[in-house]
Parts: C-alpha cells; structure tokens; sequence
C-alpha cells in the first residue's frame, strides 16, 4: 500500500488529503493512501528520514518546513535549490529527494505565458521566493513591493526581480502573495492599492485562500480582470507531486472538486 502524506505544523487544516485521496480514487489507485503529518520543527528530519521504512513513498512539505526540509535531502532539483525550499519528498532506494512544485505549478495556473509580459507580485515570504523565480526564469519583468522593503531586496538579489517601493499603477499581472486577505483585511487598507486598482491589472493571482472569495478576488471580477485564486494554485502544485510520485495525468477537475469542498463526479479528461 503506497502512503503519501503532508508535513507541516499545524496541518489540520489542509486540504491537500482530501484532494490526493479523491485523485486516487478517480485512477482507481485504491490502495493509496494520503495522510496529515503533523511533525513539530525539531522533529522533522527523524520523522521525514523514518517515514520511507512505514510505507510511504513520498511527502508533501508546508509551512513552517520547507526551507528545512531542502535541507534534510539527500539530493534535490534545480528549482527547489535555486528556490530554496521544497514542497515535495520521494523516497526511493533509501535517499530523499526533493522538488518544489510550488513554481511550475504556478505557471501552470498563470492564463498566459511570462515571457515578455510584466508582473507585480505582493510580498517577499516563502511563497514570493517560488513565484518570483518562476516568473523571472518564464521571462518576465518582475516587480516586488513589500511592507518591508529590505526583505523585496534580498529576495530580488537571491531569485530575480526588482524591488520597488511603490507597485506601478499597470502591469499584465498582479500576484498577492502576502497573507493579507487570510482573515479578512481589507486590501486597500493593508496594501499599497486603491479600489480601482484592478482597472490597471488584466489579471490577477491570489495565493490566499479560505472559505469565499478574498476582497482582491472579488474586485478583479467585478473589473473584468482574469482571475486565479489560491485553491487553483494549491490545486496546480498538488497536481504536479500527485504526478511525481503515481506516474500518472492527474485528474485536475477531480482535485479541483475536492478542494473547494465540492462533489467529485466521473473521472475527468485528466489534462
Ligand atoms: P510568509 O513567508 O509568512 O510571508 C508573509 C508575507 O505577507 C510577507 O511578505 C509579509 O510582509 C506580508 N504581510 C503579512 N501581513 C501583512 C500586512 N498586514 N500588510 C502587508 N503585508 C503583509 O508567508 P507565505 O508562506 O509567503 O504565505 C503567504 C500567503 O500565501 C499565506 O496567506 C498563505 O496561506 C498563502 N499561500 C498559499 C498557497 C497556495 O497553495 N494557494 C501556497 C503558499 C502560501 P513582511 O515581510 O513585511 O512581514
């Protein structure tokens, strides 16, 4: 019986189980398994280097490890090595390797291609690392603000981009990738944006996620922009470490239904 699980602290909250296991479920991989790892800090590499010998083949990796868990790999990407951190483990002939989905999963969900195009991304934390290189290394003209504006800088030094210290007014893109929206703030308080701002971004993504649509969501709509939330981008990495480990097309509309809390249905076109 092939396990899979998620590592992160505290993770009852994630949705990931609930997408892999119906993945599995749609391929009639039955016998997979997918399971919440809750694993404090000073536990993680005990737990990661046992969990192989327990039947597992593979692990994903979320907040607070992923910078950690890159580093308890025997080998690891490119990509998680530029990025820094990794979202997803393997286990095979007794040696961890790690990935980072978290970057060409974004890309994936991205409506059109970077190359040429420019984008503004919010924030300078974990996940600005992963979007900013996959923009950057797909040819894009990428800006960061962020509230703190030396973090912008380093991380522009270390994966690309420019730090800015005010977002231009227009951009092909707009990426949230600050965990304003999370509990509800207002936006256009918390950030550097007016209400109208949408008018000057044709698309917009939110990596925040939660029971409804966030704020910025909801004013792209109404400016007509395109639009991707945070549930297609935890779909889109999902989807690429569920093809790492079962060698198989996964199923996006079925790990899509699972992870907005829908019914899952027939078995999709599984693109
Ligand atoms: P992180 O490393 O803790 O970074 C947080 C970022 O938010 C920093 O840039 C921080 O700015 C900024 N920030 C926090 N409060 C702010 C405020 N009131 N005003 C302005 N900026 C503020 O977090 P992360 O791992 O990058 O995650 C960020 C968000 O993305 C979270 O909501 C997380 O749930 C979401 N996320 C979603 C996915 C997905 O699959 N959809 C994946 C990863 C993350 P300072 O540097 O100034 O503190």
């Amino acid at each position: 019986m092939p396990i899979v699980g998620v590592l992160g602290w505290p993770v009852r909250h994630s949705r990931s189980p609930a997408m892999h296991t119906a993945g599995y479920a749609a391929l009639g991989l039955d016998d997979w398994r997918y399971q919440l790892l809750p694993v404090p800090p000073e536990l993680l590499e005990e737990t990661a280097r046992g969990l192989p010998g327990a039947g597992f083949v593979g692990a994903n990796v979320t907040i607070p490890h992923k910078e950690a868990a890159l580093g308890l790999a025997d080998e690891a990407t490119e990509v998680a090595r530029a990025i820094g951190a990794a979202n997803t483990l393997t286990f095979e002939g007794g040696r961890i390797h790690a990935d980072n989905t978290d970057a060409p999963g974004f890309l994936d969900a991205v409506p059109f291609e970077p190359a040429g195009r420019t984008a503004v991304v919010l924030g300078a934390g974990g996940s600005a690392r992963a979007v900013v290189w996959a923009l950057v290394q797909g040819g894009a003209d990428v800006m960061v603000w962020n509230r703190t504006s030396e973090r912008a800088e380093r991380l522009c030094a270390e994966v690309g981009g420019r730090a800015v210290q005010v977002p231009p007014p227009a951009a092909d893109l707009l990426v949230n990738t600050t965990s304003v929206g999370l509990h509800g703030e207002d936006p256009f308080k918390a950030l550097p944006l007016g209400v109208d701002a949408m008018d000057g971004y044709p698309c917009l993504v939110d990596l925040v996620y939660g029971s409804g649509p966030t704020a910025l969501v909801s004013a792209a709509h109404a400016a007509g922009a395109m639009v991707v939330d945070g549930l297609e981008i935890l779909v889109r990495q999902g989807a690429r470490s569920f093809e790492r480990w079962t060698g198989r097309p996964a199923p996006l509309d079925v790990l899509r239904a699972a992870a907005r809390g829908e019914p899952t249905s027939a078995p999709d076109s599984a693109a």
